[in-house]
């Protein structure tokens, strides 16, 4: 059997030698090997397939290995993988752009490509902070959020995630001091909202923007709330002279059930982030999208430029599958793909809520979410939903599912399967 040896021996090397996302060293939960990846299937090494009920961390809307995308992908591959972005352009990256500022909210019209979610966020915080600079306002300089958010791993982006229970509380003490609200409940709650506006005019003379995520608040705990606060925030922010992001980095490509969360809203913020689903889960890439007010803003500084570069920005192949990936979603009715899924999780998910342990289970779109009144046993948990054929990864008290779009109806009912054996394992 030389293929299991071969693959005891990766795990031996992996274990020894690579990092995992929040993993310790050496590893200590041992992780499956993928051999391949084909519609909603990871193919796993010694244990078969298994559905894909995570879409690699949203990015898989259209599954595996798909064929337009693997087109997109070998065409770009054969005329250029990569040049450098200063003073050379191409045809992948312009029309991606062109079509991000086309299918956002109208008044974003400049994009920035981003190597990763991070480093949008990045981006994003930079052109907020410059363009009170440039425009004579300096001490704008704080972030303003709510609680219960994820905004990615680098700098920024940690300081605005949660600060407590988060995954960077190790840092409170190093990280910028941002403002923090509490975090916005489910349903609208006018005092709640009046407690936004007096937050965001108190601190307005040192904040520079508000970030959120809007609708769905992903990786900082997996909870919903009342789009009528991204209007709260957009009418304070115009009040208080401070600037609106809004990181769709999770939410975008009608993961929500909306093209953006924002559009639940009918609200468009200063400037946005969307990655994750942006290649279809083939590449990394993110962008940074901004309004003319702002590019304008920026331009008339002493320093009229946006000082950012990455050696990777506008990396053809990636903006080459980018487009593919869109042009997809767009031309078939993702609308109703997304509603189906809606509908299965919330019928597969039904009885999940009278379990013991569970404390709530919540869908929207395309995310299905069971709240568990306990930590989840990780290792126990990739075994019970592995004896069901699926792939899952929850964190903390949550086991959570948001499919590939593709997924059909039969394994939709087996990735509900698998959440509910979770629920009940320990
Ligand atoms: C995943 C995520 C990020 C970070 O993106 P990376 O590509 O992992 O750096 C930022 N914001 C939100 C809302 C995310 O879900």
């Amino acid at each position: 059997m030389p293929e299991l040896l071969d693959l005891r021996e990766l795990l031996e090397l992996d274990r020894r030698h690579v990092w995992h996302p929040y993993g310790p060293m050496p590893g200590r939960q041992e992780p499956l090997l993928v051999e391949s990846a084909s519609g909603v299937r990871l193919r796993v090494a010694g244990t078969g397939d298994l559905i894909d009920g995570m879409s690699s961390w949203w990015s898989a809307i259209h599954g595996y290995n798909h064929p337009v995308l693997n087109a997109a992908a070998h065409g770009q591959v054969e005329r250029m993988s990569h040049v450098m972005f200063g003073g050379l352009t191409h045809e992948p990256a312009v029309r991606l752009a062109a079509k991000l500022v086309e299918i956002t909210p109208e008044p974003l019209q400049h994009v920035f490509l981003a190597d990763s979610g991070s480093v949008s966020v990045e981006v994003a915080v930079k052109m907020c902070l410059q363009y009170w600079r440039s425009v004579g306002r300096p001490a704008k300089q704080r972030l303003l959020t709510w609680r219960g958010g994820y905004h990615g791993d680098t700098w920024q982006p940690m300081s605005v995630c949660d600060p407590e229970g988060g995954m960077h509380e190790l840092w409170s003490g190093a990280l910028p001091r941002q403002v923090f609200a509490d975090a916005p409940p489910a349903e609208f709650d006018e005092a709640y909202a009046d407690r936004l506006r007096e937050l965001i005019g108190l601190h307005a003379h040192e904040v520079a923007a508000v970030i959120v995520e809007p609708v769905v608040q992903g990786a900082g705990g997996m909870r919903f709330h009342s789009p009528a606060y991204l209007r709260v925030l957009r009418e304070a922010c115009d009040a208080h002279d401070v600037l609106l992001v809004f990181d769709e980095i999770a939410t975008g490509f009608g993961r929500t059930g909306e093209l953006f969360a924002a559009d639940h809203a009918g609200v468009s913020p200063d400037v946005m982030c969307v990655g994750k689903a942006l290649t279809g889960g083939y590449l990394t890439m993110a962008a940074t999208l901004c309004t003319e007010r702002v590019a304008a803003g920026i331009a008339q500084g002493e320093v009229p430029v946006l000082a950012h570069g990455p050696t990777f920005m506008g990396n053809p192949l990636a903006s080459a599958v980018a487009l593919a990936s869109i042009e997809l979603l767009l031309g078939q009715d993702w609308r109703q793909e997304v509603k189906r899924l809606e509908t299965g999780l919330r019928d597969g998910l039904a009885d999940v809520a009278g379990l013991p342990g569970v404390r709530d289970v919540r869908v929207l779109g395309a995310i299905g979410v069971v709240q568990l009144d306990r930590p989840v046993d990780m290792a126990a948990a990739t075994r019970a939903a592995v004896r069901e054929g699926v792939w899952l990864r929850p964190f903390r008290d949550l086991v959570y599912t948001m499919p590939p779009y593709v997924t059909g109806d039969a394994d939709l009912a087996q990735i509900c399967r698998a959440v509910r054996a979770v629920a009940q394992e320990g």
